[in-house]
């Protein structure tokens, strides 16, 4: 389920005390930072303190808003779902990574093992020492590393499996926000159109209402002109 999977992230990012976050934020939008302090029975500032944290790798995102009773800013929190998978799976991304190499490493080099104490150091330490134990003085034994082998084998399956998971998440989230995001261009498109339409049309009359006042303009200037014609040659007969 995604919402574990956030869990995950934050308890990673952020350590255990901040899980309960998720529940107070998940599948809602802009949280009052007050609320969350008080669903936590944290103090304003611990809880800033956490939704900072997790705010800085972008998991949770905020807008703020002046009280206009008290003049303070208030934050209010939002969980983005598809960042917080992308940085989950850069950390299981990592810790496969480590393992991978702690497994190479074990099937590359021969270590030592000290049976009384448990000690175990790499062959160059167990040279150094004489293949005795500084602890307790008993000779070292070459260390079976087969079971250990095993175990991180195991754990890198284990995490792969998780990390798939996680992929599989992301490109879902990934659909859902394309398709949000369609949906709204297409939306605008429209308002657009519907816009550019309007303009039209007031152009239009705009420009018929200018015609119309042209027309009636000229034919009074040439009425004027005829009568003023018609005057003047009045004038010369006389
Ligand atoms: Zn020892």
């Amino acid at each position: 389920m995604q919402i574990n999977l956030l869990k995950k992230i934050v308890e990673k990012t952020a350590g255990v005390g901040a899980v309960r976050i998720v529940d107070l934020l998940y599948n809602k939008k802009d949280i009052n930072e007050f609320l969350i302090a008080k669903k936590l029975g944290l103090t304003i500032n611990q809880t800033r303190n956490l939704l900072y944290r997790l705010s800085h790798l972008g998991i949770l995102s905020s807008i703020r808003k002046k009280d206009k009773r008290k003049g303070w800013y208030i934050y209010f929190w939002t969980f983005n779902v598809l960042r917080s998978l992308e940085v989950l799976e850069e950390n299981l991304t990592q810790e496969i990574n480590s393992m991978k190499q702690e497994l190479f490493s074990r099937q590359q080099k021969r270590s030592y093992k000290c049976k009384i104490c448990g000690r175990e150091v790499n062959e160059e330490a167990a040279l150094l020492n004489n293949f005795i134990c500084h602890e307790c003085g008993e000779v070292f034994e070459l260390a079976d590393n087969r079971q250990a082998i095993e175990d991180i084998m195991k754990n890198i399956a284990k995490v792969e499996k998780e990390l798939e998971h996680v992929r599989s998440e992301i490109s879902l989230e990934r659909e859902k926000l394309d398709q949000k995001l369609s949906r709204n261009m297409r939306r605008e498109e429209k308002k657009k159109k519907e816009l550019r339409k309007k303009n039209r049309e007031l152009k239009m009359k705009l420009l018929n209402k200018m015609k119309k006042s042209v027309k009636s303009k000229k034919s009074k200037k040439n009425n004027k002109k005829k009568i003023s014609k018609k005057s003047k040659n009045k004038k010369k007969k006389s």
